[in-house]
């Protein structure tokens, strides 16, 4: 970098559609900008303070930690200064001209235009904050000295064009200046006023104090005063009893970078043998990156107040990644770093104490707030389910679970607790059936026998399903067992198979996609239905595996087609086939009964058009 002349350079390209996005679009909630900085600029001191704890020489006897807010009118700038890390030439180079997270990049090739105009907030939750300053400002510079005796400054500079110039420069003190060169709409953020208002609605938690100059009038003399404009108190210190829910709400949308109320909170104080303070959110809806699979979990750990990290991943288990909040131990040494979080055995102790609250919590809201409860399972229930692999609380997750069965209405509930109550003194096992949607597998002929027995089968569709039944296997003693595989329990009797075998053993003969054909105790009312073995892959698994791209790798396991005695179709080939071995109709028809079967299951047939005409064959002699 020359000393004189500045280096001009482009942003990185994903950083130039985000711009665009955020300077072309009509923003609703323009302030957001300052929330952001003002969030950039509390996280450098908490690094700092975090970096100086081992290395004293980076405070330079300046840890009086501030941020400071200073309107120019003359100017038209507003400068958002703070005292914390401050950025090398190089890093102001890497971090304020690309997006480092891999997340933001994803989230730009999902959004549309028009999704962003509508929801500005999206801009925040995806950690592109500081670039936030060009709803308000044409011009933003930013001149910041790093941390240490040796910190070299920069000043860095674009019009959020798709440019940005960097050069070296000199500033006295640690720190960074932010310094917006506002827009003419956007003269509002120059009065004091408005800012302090601003700070108040989206900073107020901030723990360091944020400033402004304000000049006061008192027998026609002017004073300047410094102001402090967030009360700075840490919500989860104080007494529950003096928190307003408005309070509670507006610190949910500051950690969480979310725009909507929470759904629940849980302000937890533990004295005694372990003492730590926290306060947990369930949030309304998933935040946008869960939607691309990217989720992003853990709760802010604080030590005494120290931030140690904003994402503790430690303290709950991915299964209850929805939860948001902060955590502050008082028996935490303040020097515990990072990387050694992962071993720390009270962190183990304080997470099976939250994970406990938030069981007891959706616990509650089951028995109690049954309504809310839904809202809440219908956004993270699939996420719950994957609780079923934690030993210790497997029962209670599953008897949280709230699933569709033959007996309850579409869109209405059982539970497992109450299925198992209600099974017959000779009802051995709880009977699931897996599939796509309530209808397709309600109407499936797998049902037909559990309903003429008047036996409840649950209906599951979410695809987490397969995964949770397996794990979960059982529920108090009782096996949860998939009704599309495996023997039906009421066999056939001796004398039919008998009598069917010859047209059995030809049907198998042709039809090579089955690994047996036999007759069926489970059917009523359909003519054939395929079943897996008893530890095969079933229709639903083998569809899902093909839609992961992984079809090829498990090779189909060959399924049993089953007909129904009972049925006039199966009655009628058997007469055909005794009257003449050799009628090429009972080929055609068998494979019919197939066809049949793949399409009940909710598969495809492979071979549709000779499906079609084999049905037309059909219905023409039928018509004669
Ligand atoms: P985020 O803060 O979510 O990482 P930003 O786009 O707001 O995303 O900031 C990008 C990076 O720039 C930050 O991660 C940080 O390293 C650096 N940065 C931004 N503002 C400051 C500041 N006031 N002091 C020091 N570093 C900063």
């Amino acid at each position: 970098m020359s000393a004189t002349a500045p280096v001009r350079m482009e942003f990185k390209t994903e950083l130039k559609q985000l711009l665009d996005l955020i300077i072309h679009s009509l923003y609703t909630k323009k302030e957001i900008f300052l929330r952001e900085l003002i969030s950039n600029a509390a996280d450098a001191i908490d690094k700092v303070r975090f970096e100086s704890l081992t290395n004293h020489d980076l405070l330079e006897g300046n840890s009086t930690w501030k941020i400071k807010l200073i309107p120019d009118k003359e100017k038209g700038t507003l400068t958002i200064r703070d005292n914390g890390i401050g950025m090398s030439p190089e890093s102001i180079v890497q971090d304020l001209g690309t997006i480092a997270r891999s997340g933001t990049r994803q989230f730009l090739e999902n959004l549309k235009n028009a999704d962003v105009k509508n929801r500005p907030e999206l801009i925040g939750q995806f950690g592109v904050g500081f670039y936030a300053s060009f709803m308000a400002a044409d011009r933003v510079t930013v001149i910041s000295r790093a941390a240490g005796p040796a910190g070299h400054a920069a000043k860095w500079e674009s019009d959020g064009q798709g440019e940005f110039t960097v050069e070296p420069c000199e500033k006295e003190t640690r720190g960074t200046d932010v310094i917006l060169h506002l827009r003419e709409d956007a003269h509002e953020f120059l009065d004091p006023w408005r800012l302090r208002q601003i700070v108040k609605q989206y900073s107020d938690f901030i723990e360091h104090p944020v400033t402004m100059d304000v000049e006061r009038k008192k027998d026609d003399k002017t004073t300047v005063e410094e102001e402090t404009l967030n009360s700075r108190q840490a919500i989860w210190l104080r007494n529950k009893n003096d928190i307003k829910d408005e309070e509670y709400k507006a610190f949910y949308k500051q950690i969480a970078r979310d725009h909507e109320d929470p759904l629940k909170w849980i302000h937890m104080a533990a004295e005694g043998q372990m003492e730590f303070r926290a306060i947990l959110f369930l949030p309304q809806a998933k935040p946008w990156d869960f939607h691309f699979g990217l989720p992003k979990g853990g709760l802010q750990l604080y030590v005494r107040r120290v931030l140690i990290t904003h994402e503790c991943e430690e303290l709950l288990p991915p299964y209850l990644r929805f939860v948001k909040g902060v955590v502050d131990s008082a028996d935490l040494p303040l020097n515990v770093s990072r990387e050694t979080l992962q071993h720390n055995p009270l962190l183990a102790k304080i997470g099976k104490n939250l994970v406990n609250r938030v069981l007891k919590t959706l616990e509650e809201m089951r028995d109690s707030e049954y309504e809310t409860y839904l809202k809440f399972y219908a956004e993270f229930g699939s996420m719950l389910k994957e609780g079923v692999t934690d030993f210790e609380n497997r029962e209670r997750i599953a008897d949280l679970l709230q699933l569709e069965s033959t007996i309850t209405e579409s869109g209405k509930f059982t539970t497992l607790a109450k299925y198992v109550a209600a099974m017959p003194a000779d009802q051995k096992e709880i009977f699931y059936l897996i599939g796509e949607t309530r209808s397709q597998i309600e109407n499936s002929p797998y049902i037909e026998l559990f309903k003429s027995r008047g036996q409840e089968v649950l209906l599951l569709t979410d695809p987490v399903d397969e995964y949770l039944v397996t794990t979960l296997n059982e529920y108090k003693g009782k096996k949860l067992k998939p009704i599309d595989r495996g023997e039906a329990a009421d066999a056939v009797p001796a004398e039919e198979k008998e009598k069917f075998k010859p047209l059995l053993e030809s049907l198998g003969k042709t039809i090579s996609e089955v690994k047996e054909v036999r007759l069926s105790a489970r059917l009523k009312e359909s003519a054939s239905v395929l079943v897996a073995d008893e530890h095969g892959v079933s229709a639903h698994m083998e569809r899902l595996l093909h839609r992961m791209g992984r079809g090829d790798e498990t090779p189909a396991d060959k399924r049993i087609l089953e007909l129904n005695p009972q049925h006039a179709v199966v009655q009628g080939l058997l007469k055909l086939q005794t009257q003449n071995t050799a009628d090429a109709r009972v080929a055609d028809i068998g494979r019919l009964l197939y066809d049949q079967a793949v399409i009940a299951e909710g598969s495809r047939v492979k071979d549709p058009v000779g499906f079609a005409k084999r049905m037309n064959d059909l219905i023409a002699k039928g018509l004669g």
